[in-house]
């Protein structure tokens, strides 16, 4: 199957035994892929579920729905204090190949960026291609940013704000101590890991995570650039739920 073309396909879209497509699919399917009536490829909905399908002009019929596991057992939630420039792209596109289950963009104190609706636009395009291109059966969510502050009001018993420096324990050793632990990361649950900007987070901002339950980490002894961190937060998190 791995030689087959995937392509998201809105849930919608999906009825019991075709699929209909827009004209843009259609268009990628037969003039970009250069697939004919009868050709097979894979349907995604972006929510887990993958199912072979056949194009038949317009439409496609489904031929059978496939198991896929290429997701983490963890849900994964990256809170990051937005970088400067088109930075985050890249760690959209990194962490979704990672195993990102949700993006929660922030503006924090430092932050340089200024949003514009253009953007989470870009970022959700560049999340569902990336999931296409990693044999994702997720699409993760990229959520429209807000303030830090209000980022912390989730509800999550495992949470993580990385912190440059300061003697504070590696996320590797506190992932390891959570398996040891009675809550496995084999367990589904959520784990939330917050990155802070190209200036840091300021004090008061890890004060304020430390009282909503996040636990300051230490990604190592170097200092990592603000895109940098999450990919190693994200790799380290997914190879302590894989091994
Ligand atoms: N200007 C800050 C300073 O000098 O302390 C460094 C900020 S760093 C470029 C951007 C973010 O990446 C930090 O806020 C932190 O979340 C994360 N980060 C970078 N290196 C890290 C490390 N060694 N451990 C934990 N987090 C790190």
């Amino acid at each position: 199957m791995a030689q087959l073309q995937r392509i998201a396909i809105a849930s919608s879209q999906f009825h019991s035994q075709h699929i209909t497509l827009t004209a843009e699919q259609h268009h990628y399917l037969c003039r970009v892929l250069r697939l004919q009536s009868g050709d097979r490829f894979i349907a995604m909905d972006g929510m887990g579920k993958w199912w072979l399908a056949q194009l038949a002009d317009t439409q496609a019929n489904i031929l059978q729905s496939l198991t896929v596991e290429t997701e983490l057992p963890v849900a994964l939630t990256l809170v990051i204090a937005l970088p400067k420039g088109n930075g985050f792209d890249e760690v959209v596109r990194c962490c979704t190949e990672l195993g990102v289950t949700c993006f929660a963009p922030v503006v924090s104190d430092r932050t340089l960026l200024n949003p514009s609706s253009q953007k989470l636009e870009r970022w959700r395009r560049i999340a569902k291609e990336a999931a296409e291109q990693s044999e994702r059966t997720t699409v993760p969510t990229v959520l429209e940013p807000v303030s830090f502050t209000s980022s912390l009001s989730s509800v999550n018993n495992q949470k993580y704000i990385c912190e440059a420096r300061g003697d504070y324990p590696h996320l590797l050793s506190c992932l390891q101590n959570q398996e040891d632990g009675e809550s496995n990361l084999s367990s589904q649950k959520t784990i939330v890991i917050a990155t802070g900007p190209e200036g840091g987070w300021t004090q008061t901002e890890i004060e304020s995570a430390i009282q909503a339950g996040f636990q300051p980490v230490s990604l190592g002894r170097r200092i990592l650039r603000a895109v940098t961190a999450p990919i190693v937060a994200l790799s380290l998190v997914a190879a302590a739920c894989e091994l």
